[in-house]
């Protein structure tokens, strides 16, 4: 596994690396004064994957205080229970996503024919909440679409996305709880993409669920969804 750093700014170290069966992008947000530490999306629970993650936080030397989903497939949540045992952080994902954390019907996970169930949240976010790392401040806001309790959390400068937005993609909306008709949830996700995301200014650094980070103005210009 290697990692990668991403430079988002002044105060705040920001390293990520791919796990899992879907290669979800899982990102350790440091705040280097305090050397406090969130984990964002631990798309495992493979042993091995999870010891490199705590290797990894040894390392930088930092105390994880959070660990947060973008939203409530396994893919970002799996690794929950592991690194709370391990750190004793506490977990938070958006209120309408709580629910997929314990249910396998509710994750998509039966339905790929594994069954994932993770222990509940520990806080339950909603629109405009804040999530403290030691002098980093994140916002939350609901980017409904790909999931229903999706959430993007923006930083000064940079925002992580889960998977309503890739570089040159956006996120599916025909997995269960998406919304109860695809076609509708593909509406909101659109509306999402629009109002919520495009909106932040051009050179927002994007940390997506999956694949490369990107920027809002980079997008503006190439991905065919915004267009
Ligand atoms: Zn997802
Ligand atoms: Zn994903």
């Amino acid at each position: 596994m290697s990692w990668t750093t991403h430079d988002v700014g002044d105060g705040v170290t920001l390293t990520s690396v791919v796990v899992g069966y879907a290669e979800s992008n899982c990102y350790i947000l440091v705040s280097d004064s305090s050397k406090k530490a969130a984990i964002i999306d631990p798309g495992t629970s493979d042993r091995d994957q999870i010891a490199e993650i705590v290797a990894e936080v040894k390392r930088l030397g930092v105390t994880v205080e959070q660990i947060i989903n973008t939203h409530g497939h396994p893919d970002h949540m799996e690794g929950n229970d592991l690194l709370k045992r391990e750190f004793g952080a506490k977990v938070a994902i958006h209120e309408l996503d709580g629910l997929k954390l314990t249910d396998p019907d509710r994750n998509a996970s039966r339905l790929f024919g594994f069954n994932v169930q993770v222990a509940p949240a520990d806080r339950l976010l909603v629109e405009g909440d804040k999530v403290v790392v030691g002098e980093t401040e994140l916002e939350v806001l609901h980017t409904p679409g790909h999931s229903a309790g999706a959430i993007m959390l923006v930083g000064d400068g940079y925002a992580f996305t889960g998977d309503t937005i890739f570089a040159g993609a956006v996120g599916r909306t025909d997995l269960p709880c998406s919304c109860d008709d695809s076609k509708v949830a593909w509406e909101v996700l659109m509306k999402t993409i629009r109002e919520r995301i495009m909106v932040l200014p051009d050179d927002t650094i994007l940390l997506p669920g999956h694949g490369p980070s990107t920027t809002i103005g980079y997008e503006r210009s190439h991905n065919p969804y915004v267009k």
